[in-house]
């Protein structure tokens, strides 16, 4: 048995030592991603359910690396956080989309992904009154976006972060809701003001799981008691809108209305408004 299990760790190392190589390769061309302008940011338009009118774009980063090709953000993301290369790109994300966002009509808001990293240093505060000055952005369009994970870490300090957020006059998103750590007591305590329903319900009761209408009806219950509105997630297909704006979701988000695309396409979509 022994042997066997010497032979078996045997065969697993070159697989273990290549991923662990490549990490740190990828390691390395993300540090040098920013200073080779390798990253941009792309658009995703959120839709009332109702009027199907754009009433604001999630900017998605895009990492388009020299020596890898195009990276997922699935892939990149995670590792920037392990490394708190996150903070630099983070700080790079904010600026360019307050930037980016002020060239589109005044109703539409920007939503920015901000990870648990980036949240809890120190500076993060004045890294968004300093993107909001610099762009000149009206802080009332800036729509910051979180996860429940960020109440894992150090509950109290990601609060005391959101509420400054807050108090400029941005809103905050509660993203991927009911993925991961349930944080109702944080739900009432924060006010945040969207829920964002993950895509996960969405197909799920598409395709006619009962627990995940249940689960969508119930966050959408709860957010209208609480003044919070909701937006669902990956709607790919004409049913699922339908599905969902019976459900009551204010808002959504999916390919069925927009795929992330270019700051220029988004751009181009205000003046030929009969594309949207
Ligand atoms: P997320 O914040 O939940 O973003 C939504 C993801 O769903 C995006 O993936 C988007 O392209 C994808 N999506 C949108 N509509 C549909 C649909 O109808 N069907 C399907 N199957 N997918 C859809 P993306 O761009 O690959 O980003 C993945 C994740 O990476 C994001 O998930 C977010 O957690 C993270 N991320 C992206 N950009 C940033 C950023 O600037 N900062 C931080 N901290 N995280 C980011
Ligand atoms: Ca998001
Ligand atoms: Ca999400
Ligand atoms: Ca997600």
């Amino acid at each position: 048995a022994k042997d066997a299990g010497g032979a078996e760790h045997h065969r697993f190392e070159p697989v273990l030592h290549a991923s662990a190589e490549e990490r740190r390769q990828l390691e390395v061309a993300l540090r040098k991603a920013l200073g080779r302008d390798e990253m941009e940011l792309h658009y995703q338009p959120v839709v009332d359910s109702r009027s199907e009118a754009v009433v604001s774009f999630e900017a998605l980063l895009r990492w388009n690396s020299i020596d890898h090709g195009f990276v997922s953000p699935g892939k990149f993301i995670p590792l920037a956080e392990d490394t708190r290369l996150i903070v630099p790109i983070g700080r790079w994300v904010m600026r360019k989309a307050c930037e980016e966002a002020r060239n589109w009509p005044e109703h539409v808001k920007v939503n920015v992904n901000v990870s648990p990293e980036q949240l809890l240093e120190p500076g993060f505060h004045e890294e968004v009154v300093e993107a909001l000055a610099a762009s000149g952005l009206r802080p009332e369009r800036l729509e910051v976006e979180v996860t429940e994970s960020i109440f894992l870490r150090d509950a109290s300090v990601a609060r005391n972060a959101l509420e400054q957020v807050m108090s400029l006059g941005c809103s905050v998103a509660l993203d991927d809701f009911g993925t991961g750590y349930s944080s109702l007591g944080y739900i009432r305590k924060l006010r945040f003001s969207t829920i964002k329903v993950d895509r996960t319900f969405v197909q799920g009761a598409a395709q006619g799981s009962a627990e995940s209408l249940a689960i969508i009806n119930a966050v959408v219950a709860m957010a209208k008691s609480l003044d919070m509105a909701t937006t669902a997630e990956g709607v790919e297909t004409a049913e699922e809108a339908e599905l969902i704006r019976n459900l009551g979701c204010d808002k959504i988000q999916g390919y069925y209305f927009g795929r992330p695309m270019a700051s220029q396409d988004a751009q181009r979509l205000f003046s030929n408004p009969s594309k949207l």
